[in-house]
């Protein structure tokens, strides 16, 4: 599902960052990435900086327009420190994170980040479906390019991880007896509570139905039934024996 996330970069100015973000996404392991109009080429210094992940900066999908870089995404979402002055639906970064691993099942996702010094311009954050602010201190809230990457490529593996492991982590279908195999089993109960004679069967009372309500509440699975009757049975022999 991580393939099916864009991390698109727009007009990007420092070649290095364009490697220091192909290296964050693929520590996280999303690996598509798209250059708006980038402002610098992929040079040695994106090689340097992307290390072991230069085949991301060397596989970047290029393209003249945001239009163009999310034009098959069913959901974008737009990176700003601040908050403009319009007000525009926001994420924080961990419900980014859920939003694309739920939303990454159907269609393809866009994360859109700004340039280094001047970030998203206005029209293109209105081409977002949601902003996404990473909660950074007030005084101080700008992050390099490649760390704000980092950040949300690093939710987004986590959200899929939660994702897939509560996929997993289903409890298996417990196998629990038929209503016939209950009923065999209260009478079974019955007849060894009147043959130890704590039911008096003249004057049954109320016992059969709290125990029935007991063992609804309980709901034993099947294996557990099969203990039941066992002592029953058990105690039933005794009781012949006697
Ligand atoms: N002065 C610019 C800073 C741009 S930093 C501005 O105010 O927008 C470069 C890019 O990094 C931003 O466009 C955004 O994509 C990302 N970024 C930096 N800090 C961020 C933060 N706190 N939250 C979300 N994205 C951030």
């Amino acid at each position: 599902m991580l393939d099916n996330i864009k991390v698109v970069l727009v007009e990007t100015s420092h070649s290095g960052n364009i490697g220091s973000a192909a290296r964050a996404m693929k520590v996280m392991g999303l690996s598509n990435l798209v250059l708006v109009n980038p402002q610098c080429s992929i040079d040695e210094q994106t090689m340097a900086l992307a290390s072991g992940a230069s085949d991301i900066a060397m596989n970047a999908q290029i393209v003249e327009s945001l239009d163009e870089a999310v034009s098959d995404c069913g959901l974008v979402v737009g990176t700003s420190a601040r908050s403009r002055t319009l007000e525009w639906p926001m994420l924080d970064p961990r419900q980014c994170g859920e939003k694309f691993a739920i939303e990454t099942e159907s269609h393809p996702v866009a994360i859109v980040f700004g340039r280094e010094r001047t970030g998203l311009e206005n029209h293109e954050l209105q081409r977002c479906h949601f902003h996404v602010a990473i909660p950074a201190n007030p005084d101080y809230s700008s992050l390099n390019l490649a760390m704000a990457v980092q950040t949300l490529c690093y939710e987004c593996r986590v959200a899929q991880l939660d994702r897939d492991a509560a996929a997993y982590a289903k409890p298996p279908a417990m196998e629990y007896p038929r209503q016939q195999e209950l009923e065999l089993f209260y009478d079974h109960l019955e007849k060894v509570a009147t043959q130890a004679d704590f039911i008096n069967p003249d004057q049954p009372g109320q016992v059969m139905n709290k125990l029935r309500r007991l063992f609804s509440r309980a709901r034993p699975e099947a294996p557990e039934l099969n203990i039941l009757r066992g002592i029953l049975s058990s105690v039933e022999k005794k009781i012949k024996d006697k």
